[in-house]
C-alpha cells in the first residue's frame, strides 16, 4: 500500500500543511490544506475521500478540489464520514453561501456523493478494508484502519485520551500507527479540553497497546515539533517512534 503524506501538521505556514493522506493514488484520508500539493491529474484520480471529522483543518481542501476538477471529472467522488460530519458539510460548506452544493452539480451526474458510516463499521472500498475506529475529540470524530491483503495502518484521527481504542488496535496489530500528539506536556489541560494527546498522555495510552509496530506522530503544533518528539522518545525509549513528515511511504515499512 502506498501512503503519500501531503499534510500532517497541526497548523499552517511555510512547509506545513494540515492533515491530508493519499492512499494508493485514489483514496484521500482527510482533505486538509495538503490537497493543494496535488496536481490536477492527481486530483482527477481520486475516487474516495474518508473524513475523520468536520474541523476545518481536515476538510478545507475538499470544496476547493471539487471546484478545481469540476469541468474534467470522469466519475463522482464518494465522501464517507459520520452522519454529524456529513450534516455539517451540507449545512455549513455545500450550502450555496460558502460554496456550491456539489451533490446536485452537474444535475445529470453530480460530482459529489455523500455517505455516512458509524464507529465499528468495516467498509470495502477500492480493494481495501476500512474499519471505523473510535476517537475522542470535542466534535464527532473517528479514526480509520486501512488494510489490504498484505498490510495495514491505523490513523487515530484527531484524538485525545481514548481507552476504547487500544483493545481494538492490540487485536488488529497494524503495521503502522499514525497518532495525534499535538501538544507539549506543559499544556496538559489544553490538550485534554481540545481532545489531543501530549507525550505523557501517549506514554500512558501506549501502556495499553501490546503490539509493537512503528508509531508516527502527527498533528504537532507548529514551533513545538522538536520538543514534542524529544519528549516522546525520552518517555518511550523502547518504542519505534518517528515524526510523520511529508513524502511517500510504502507499507509495510522496510
Ligand atoms: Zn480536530
Ligand atoms: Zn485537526
Amino acid at each position: 500500500m502506498k501512503l503519500d503524506i501531503l499534510g500532517c501538521s497541526g497548523g499552517i505556514g511555510k512547509g506545513l500543511k494540515t492533515t491530508t493522506f493519499l492512499v494508493d493514488d485514489t483514496l484521500l484520508l482527510d482533505a486538509g490544506t495538503g490537497v493543494e500539493s496535488l496536481t490536477l491529474e492527481q486530483m482527477l484520480q481520486i475516487r474516495t475521500v474518508l473524513i475523520t471529522h468536520a474541523h476545518v483543518d481536515h476538510i478545507t481542501g475538499l470544496p476547493l478540489m471539487l471546484a478545481t476538477i469540476f469541468d474534467q471529472h470522469q466519475a463522482p467522488i464518494d465522501v464517507y464520514a459520520l452522519p454529524e460530519v456529513i450534516d455539517a458539510l451540507q449545512t455549513h460548506i455545500f450550502n450555496w453561501v460558502i460554496w456550491p452544493d456539489y451533490t446536485c452539480l452537474p444535475e445529470a451526474n453530480p460530482i459529489l456523493r455523500l455517505h455516512t458510516l458509524s464507529v465499528g463499521d468495516t467498509l470495502q472500498l477500492e480493494n481495501k478494508s476500512v474499519e471505523v475506529l473510535p476517537a475522542e475529540h470535542p466534535t464527532p470524530t473517528v479514526g480509520y484502519l486501512l488494510s489490504n491483503a498484505t498490510t495495514s495502518f491505523a490513523f487515530s484521527g484527531d484524538n485525545g485520551i481514548n481507552e476504547q481504542l487500544w483493545p481494538i488496535l492490540s487485536d488488529r496489530r497494524p503495521d503502522l500507527l499514525i497518532i495525534d500528539v499535538s501538544f507539549t506536556d506543559d499544556v496538559d489541560e489544553l490538550a485534554r479540553l481540545s481532545g489531543h494527546l501530549t507525550p505523557s498522555h501517549l506514554a500512558e495510552e501506549l501502556s495499553h497497546f501490546s503490539h509493537d509496530c512503528p508509531i508516527m506522530i502527527t498533528h504537532l503544533k507548529p514551533g513545538f515539533e522538536s520538543e514534542i518528539m524529544e519528549r516522546c522518545q525520552t518517555l518511550l525509549p523502547n518504542r519505534n517512534i518517528r515524526r510523520l513528515v511529508h513524502g511517500s511511504l510504502q507499507l509495510p515499512l522496510r
